[in-house]
């Protein structure tokens, strides 16, 4: 496990609050009411700090197990979506002891990391608004752990092009004897995940191993339907298509974690789908602050992830063989 937060005291949270605060899983809130989101989906409710600590309370142990052991940045928004925006690696003075500080090989600073329910309290009170960890294995940032495809519409693409994307998409890494599991993304387009199983015996799976396969696979994808994906990040290329990044499968690289609210109008989350509900017609913007748990509740999403790391040495030869086909 990565090195606990040293002197960090736990009570930093509750040190400093106003008498009378709310206290969400032991974090005593400031300024509880304080809006973060103007409304969620259209519901002209301002959805605050407390609203947020309760969210992160509903969904954290299901949250939890995608983020823990990974460092994890956050976008916060310490005014809400009315105010600045910033992209947090690192611990700062004053973060919260409930938080865990990861020290990762080679680099000097200690990244931050959620390991524990309470820190996603924690993150509630300094205006945490999303969470984008690595796709590592935990406590093992060299290994990859999960691919991440980022299906990205460009301008004027409808959502069922996404739809039938990830469907595609799921298809071709099933025939590569690998699982696929897809969320929103709380904005315009969709990820599919594929757990990986950790390196056997004198195995190595690096980055540049997963990064390629993840490269070789879009561009296989775009080269049989050129008309509606594309690989390249040039902008120009993008109308009416969709881009595949797979960028997001680096060392370093983030993706957005399931359940992560969006600090973007309307308090979309990220919301991990059945299959079931990969299909058209499917409206991201149902899925906010407000409707996740209870939907979440009753969701069979993502059932069976754990069981469902496979081999990416294996899928990678299959691939090969397909491609020199
Ligand atoms: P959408 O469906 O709207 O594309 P997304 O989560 O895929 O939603 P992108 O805007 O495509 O969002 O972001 C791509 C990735 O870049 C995100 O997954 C995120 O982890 C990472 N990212 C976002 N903001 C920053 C930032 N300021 N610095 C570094 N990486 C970022
Ligand atoms: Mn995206």
């Amino acid at each position: 496990m990565a090195g606990q937060a040293s002197g960090g005291p736990l009570n930093r949270d509750s040190a400093d609050h106003e008498a009378g605060a709310p206290v969400v899983l032991g974090v005593a809130l400031s300024h509880p009411g304080k809006a973060f989101w103007p409304e969620a989906g259209k519901d002209g409710t301002p959805v605050t700090k407390l609203d947020l600590a309760h969210y992160y309370e509903a969904v954290g142990s299901w949250m939890l197990p995608h983020i823990a052991g990974r460092p994890c940045s956050l976008v916060r928004s310490p005014d809400g979506l009315a105010g600045q925006q910033f992209f947090q690696r690192h611990a700062m003075p004053g973060t919260s002891g409930l938080l865990t500080l990861a020290k990762v090989p080679g680099e000097r600073k200690a990244f931050l990391q959620v390991d524990r329910l309470e820190g996603l309290a924690a993150l509630a009170q300094v205006a945490a608004l999303e969470l984008h960890p690595w796709n590592c294995r935990p406590d093992a940032p060299e290994v990859p752990g999960r691919l991440v495809f980022d299906l990205d519409p460009g301008p004027e693409v409808g959502f069922d092009k996404v739809v039938a994307a990830a469907r595609t998409l799921r298809e071709r890494l099933e025939a590569l004897g690998l699982v696929a599991f897809c969320k929103t993304t709380g904005g315009k387009g969709l990820h599919v995940v594929t757990p990986l199983a950790p390196p056997k015996g004198r195995d190595r799976l690096t980055w540049t191993a997963a990064k390629g396969f993840a490269h070789d696979l879009c561009l296989s994808m775009a080269g049989d339907e050129p008309e509606a994906y594309v690989v390249t990040m040039a902008k120009r290329l993008r109308r009416g298509r969709i881009f595949l990044d797979y960028l997001r499968n680096d060392r370093m690289a983030t993706a957005v974690a399931p359940l992560s609210p969006r600090a973007r109008p309307g308090a979309m989350a990220s919301m991990p789908l059945t299959w079931a509900q990969v299909r058209a017609g499917l409206d991201p913007r149902r899925f906010t602050l407000r409707s996740v748990p209870a939907l979440l509740a009753q969701s069979a999403a993502w059932e069976g992830y754990d069981a469902a790391e496979r081999s990416l040495t294996a899928a990678a030869v299959k691939l090969g063989k397909v491609r020199s086909a």
